[in-house]
C-alpha cells in the first residue's frame, strides 16, 4: 500500500474535522474527443471565435495541465485505463473491439467500499454493463446526439432532447438524490464532440458567418517521416464521408427537431452540391463544414459544466468537491489533413486535463513541466478519496502534482502504445516522449519503421530526426528509456523487432 501524500494528510488533518465528514466529493466530468485545441483556457487559434468560459472557470480556479499524455489514444481503452489504473495490456481492453472484464478491480468498486456513493451517467463504451457503481446511466455504444437511450441499471430508458443536456439533467438528478452525510463520486461522460458532430439546434448557427483559420498543416504532404502518416485513412479531404459531412444525419430525430435541423443544413448542402467544388477548394469546405459542427458541440458542452458548477455553487457543495475535467484523447482539428485521434503525435497523444480543489489547489496554475497521463487518474481519485491504492496499479497519484509539490522522482518519461490496426488506416505503434524528444515505432512489417521528433525544434511533427547522427544520443537514449517502460509495465520482453 503506498502511503498518503503528507500534505494532503495534513490538509485533512487541520481541517479539525473527521476524515469521513471531511473527504471530498469528487465529479469527473470526461467528454469524447475533446482537443486541447477547442478549449479557450488553453490558448489558440480558436479560443476567440470559440470560447469555452465555463471549463475555463475549472482553470482559473484551480490547475490546467499542458503535458497530459494518454496511453492509447481511443476511445473504449482511455476509459478502461481511468477505470483501473493500468496500461491496455494489463486491463484486457486494448482495442474497441475488446469488451471489458467488469469483473477486474476499479475505482468506483474501490470508492464504493470506502463509503462513497458511485454512479457513471453517459458515455460508457466499453461494451459489458458497468460494475461496480450504486447507479449507470449509459448510452449504447458510442450514441446518439439527439433522443438517445439510458441503459439505467440494466433497464433501457428513451429519453427526448439533446443528449449533452440530457447526460447533464440525469447527472443532476442523481446528484440530488445523495445522502448528503457520505460523499460522492460521479462520472458525468458526454457522447460530444465525437463524431459525428449533431449540433444543438441552439447553436445551429453559432460560426455560421465566420471563417475559422485552418491549421497550417491542412494540406500536410507527409514528407519528411515515416511512410506511416501517409497511408491514413482520416482525411478531411476524402475520408469523412457523408454522415461526418452532414450531407446525411445519424440522430433520429423527432418531426419538431428534424424540421429545424434539415431546414439549416439542407439549402446549404444543396449549393455545396450544386457547386461541384474540387481540389483545395473542396478539401477548405469540408473544413468549415468539420470544424464548425464540432465546437458548436463544444458549445454545449461547455454550458452544460456550467449548470453542474452552478448546482455545486447553489447547493454548497464546490468547497468539498474535486471538479476534474478531461477528455478519453485528443483529436485532430485539421491538423496534418486529419479529423479522428490514435496517432502518438501531440493533438491526440495529449489529453485536457483541468482540476479544482478549493483549500488544496491553488487557482489559476499552468502545469506545462509534469507529465502526467490519464493513468493517474485512478490513483488520484483514491488518493483524494484517502483510500488505500491496490499495489498493482500503475499509475501515480497527482495529489502531491495537484498541491504544488512534485515529488523529486516523479516520472520523467511517458510510454504510448497503440493496439487497433487498421482503424482509419492508422497502425499499430508504440513509443516514449520525454516531453522535448518523441521516439516512435511501428513494428508493422508493412511499416517497420521508427520515427524521432525534437517538439521544440518541430512542435508542428512534420520533420523526423530518426537516424540523424547529431541527434544520436537521444536516440539511443530514448530506446534504452522505451526498453525500461515496457520493463516496468511488464510488457513482453523484446517486442521492439
Ligand atoms: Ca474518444
Amino acid at each position: 500500500m503506498k502511503h498518503w501524500n503528507l500534505t494532503a494528510l495534513g490538509f485533512l488533518l487541520l481541517s479539525g474535522l473527521s476524515q469521513a465528514a471531511e473527504r471530498p466529493n469528487i465529479l469527473f466530468i470526461f467528454c469524447d474527443d475533446h482537443a486541447t485545441q477547442a478549449i479557450s483556457a488553453y490558448g489558440g487559434p480558436l479560443a476567440g471565435i470559440a470560447p469555452t468560459p465555463n471549463i475555463d472557470r475549472i482553470a482559473k480556479e484551480g490547475m490546467l495541465f499542458r503535458k497530459c499524455y494518454v496511453t492509447n489514444s481511443i476511445c473504449g481503452p482511455s476509459r478502461a485505463v481511468v477505470l483501473t489504473g493500468k496500461y491496455s495490456h494489463r486491463n484486457g481492453f486494448r482495442s474497441n473491439g475488446d469488451t471489458f472484464d467488469g469483473s477486474q478491480e476499479t475505482v468506483p468498486k474501490l470508492l464504493g467500499a470506502a463509503g462513497y456513493q458511485t454512479a457513471i451517467v453517459g458515455k460508457w463504451h466499453l461494451k459489458s454493463e458497468p460494475t461496480g457503481f450504486d447507479h449507470f446511466e449509459v448510452l449504447k455504444g458510442q450514441g446518439q446526439y439527439y433522443n438517445p437511450g439510458l441503459l439505467t441499471n440494466g433497464e433501457m430508458i428513451n429519453h427526448e432532447g439533446y443528449t449533452t443536456d440530457i447526460i447533464t439533467d440525469q447527472s443532476l438528478k442523481w446528484l440530488e438524490q445523495c445522502d448528503p452525510e457520505k460523499p460522492f463520486f460521479l462520472m458525468s461522460q458526454h457522447k460530444a464532440p465525437h463524431g459525428r458532430w449533431e449540433p444543438a439546434l441552439r447553436h445551429l448557427d453559432f460560426l455560421e458567418d465566420v471563417e475559422v483559420p485552418e491549421p497550417p498543416t491542412l494540406f500536410d504532404d507527409y514528407s519528411g517521416r515515416s511512410k506511416a502518416a501517409s497511408r491514413h485513412e482520416m482525411g478531411i479531404a476524402d475520408d469523412m464521408g457523408d454522415h461526418r459531412l452532414m450531407l446525411k444525419y445519424s440522430s433520429k430525430f423527432t418531426p419538431a427537431q428534424f424540421e429545424k435541423f434539415d431546414g439549416f443544413f439542407r439549402p446549404k448542402n444543396e449549393a455545396f452540391l450544386a457547386a461541384n467544388l474540387e481540389g483545395k477548394d473542396r478539401t477548405r469546405w469540408h473544413f468549415q463544414r468539420y470544424i464548425k459542427n464540432y465546437l458548436r458541440c463544444v458549445q454545449a458542452v461547455d454550458e452544460n459544466v456550467g449548470r453542474l458548477l452552478e448546482y455545486l455553487d447553489e447547493n454548497g457543495l464546490a468547497e468539498n468537491t474535486i471538479v476534474i475535467y478531461s477528455s478519453d484523447q485528443g483529436f485532430y482539428l485539421g491538423e496534418h489533413g486529419w479529423f479522428d485521434k490514435r496517432w502518438m503525435y501531440e493533438e491526440s497523444f495529449r489529453t485536457p486535463l483541468l482540476v479544482r480543489w478549493p483549500g488544496v489547489v491553488a487557482q489559476g496554475v499552468v502545469n506545462d513541466r509534469d507529465l502526467v497521463s490519464n493513468l493517474d487518474f485512478a490513483s488520484t481519485f483514491l488518493e483524494a478519496a484517502a483510500t488505500d491504492i491496490p499495489e498493482d496499479i500503475q499509475g501515480e497519484s497527482l495529489v502531491p502534482v495537484l498541491t504544488g509539490e512534485t515529488p523529486d522522482d516523479w516520472r520523467t518519461s511517458h510510454y504510448y502504445h497503440y493496439y487497433e490496426s487498421g482503424g482509419h488506416g492508422v497502425p499499430v505503434h508504440f513509443g516514449v516522449t520525454d516531453g522535448r524528444y518523441k521516439l516512435i515505432r511501428f513494428p508493422e512489417k508493412e511499416i517497420d519503421d521508427w520515427e524521432l521528433f525534437d517538439l521544440q525544434a518541430d512542435p508542428l511533427e512534420l520533420e523526423s530526426r530518426y537516424g540523424d547522427p547529431a541527434l544520436e544520443e537521444v536516440q539511443n537514449g530514448l530506446k534504452k528509456e522505451l526498453i525500461r517502460l515496457r520493463r516496468q509495465y511488464k510488457l513482453p520482453e523484446g517486442g521492439l523487432d
